[in-house]
């Protein structure tokens, strides 16, 4: 039986993840998750997982502006999270930028292609800043605001960013993980339920 507990992501949208609101909305959720506890059949296992962590978002960085103001013409592939080219100018540009508040971390070859195999031919990527989102605006302001204060979207190293992996019932053995990566969730489902599943 899968439940998807959607009201903390919706909650996080609005206000952001970390404030008041979104810690009651954790604790409900604990409790909702107490009562399936209690009902639980004895034979089952219980794995609480989350597919994202949240980021508060303060502002949008509209690249496309900011670049056309500096006359740069290299085509940048903008997400929210990330933004990658494969043009030297742009790279040029965009290691520019980072540090400077709107772009943040650049992310190595190796690391790209290890997580984002499709982005193979960037030469370069980027994370946003803290707290910042890029947006694919072409014109208009390089600042707007956000309808929501927060957001997912991003590379998953982001320290606010980690999530949650929980696995508990008869037969698996307590213990710590650790950090573990998300991929890894499929096998560890997969070998608690004695299943296989199909691979494209
Ligand atoms: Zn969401």
């Amino acid at each position: 039986m899968l439940v998807h507990l959607a009201e903390l992501d919706s909650e996080q949208h609005d206000q952001g993840p970390f404030t008041a609101h979104a810690k009651a909305v954790v604790e409900r959720s604990d409790e909702l998750l107490g009562d399936l506890l209690k009902v639980l059949p004895k034979d089952y296992d219980l794995a609480l997982v989350s597919d994202h962590g949240f980021e508060q978002i303060d502002h949008i960085a509209n690249l496309k502006v900011m670049a056309a103001a500096d006359s740069m013409t290299g085509t940048l592939n903008i997400a929210g999270g990330l933004v990658t080219t494969a043009d030297a100018n742009a790279a040029a540009w965009l290691r520019v930028q980072s540090g400077k508040g709107d772009v943040g971390r650049e992310i190595p070859h190796d690391e790209l292609v290890r997580y984002a195999p499709a982005l193979s031919d960037a030469v370069a990527a980027f994370e946003p800043a803290p707290h910042v989102m890029f947006g694919s605006a072409a014109s208009g302001q390089a600042h707007s605001a956000t309808s929501e204060k927060g957001n997912h979207g991003f590379w998953p190293m982001r320290p606010d960013y980690h999530s949650i992996f929980l696995l508990s019932g008869p037969g698996v053995k307590p213990g710590k993980l650790g950090t573990i990566e998300m991929l890894s969730i499929e096998g560890r489902l997969e070998a608690a339920m004695g299943i296989t599943c199909p691979r494209a």
